[in-house]
């Protein structure tokens, strides 16, 4: 959570964003992350920005709180995580003054089974972060966090 308030604020007033990797274990009726190393990445919205308006009915006067990740970028991640025997578990993303709540277009571009993990920074100070996850009906519901000191034991052959 430092990790990702600390990278919140270098990118203030820009948004930073990056991948979380761990392990997942889902079962019947929940989904259980353990967070064990973040993967920052650059921001790619300002290449991006030309197509992706395209595509999507984001409206430009939403386009100041962005982020986009670059497919190459999410490939070498992809591959790194693997060498580790991690997943990727979700995306993080900081939210300049604004509050730690998805926008329309973070709900258009995410991927069932990730969580969002979003930091607010009010005036260059991180100050709220919240973890949230889609569910059946595509919409955003939080999801609880808890921070341990050693992580629990996983079985990945689940
Ligand atoms: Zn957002």
């Amino acid at each position: 959570m430092d990790q990702i308030q600390a990278h919140a604020r270098d990118c203030y007033p820009e948004e930073c964003c990056g991948l979380m990797l761990g392990h997942r274990v889902e079962t019947a009726d929940q989904s259980q992350k353990t967070l064990l190393a973040l993967y920052p990445m650059d921001n790619a919205w300002d290449q991006a920005n030309g197509p992706i308006e395209e595509k999507t009915s984001c409206s430009p006067l939403t386009a100041a709180r962005r982020y986009w990740i670059a497919p190459q970028d999410l490939f070498n991640a992809q591959k790194y995580a693997r060498t580790q025997g991690w997943d990727i578990i979700g995306v993080y993303h900081s939210h300049p003054d604004h509050e730690a709540v998805p926008s329309e277009c973070d709900r258009k571009w995410a991927w069932p089974q990730y969580s969002y993990v979003i930091v607010a920074v009010n005036r260059g100070v991180p100050h709220d972060l919240r973890s949230w996850i889609l569910d059946d009906q595509q919409q955003f519901r939080s999801e609880p966090v808890a921070v341990s000191a050693v992580a629990p034991t996983v079985e990945t052959d689940i």
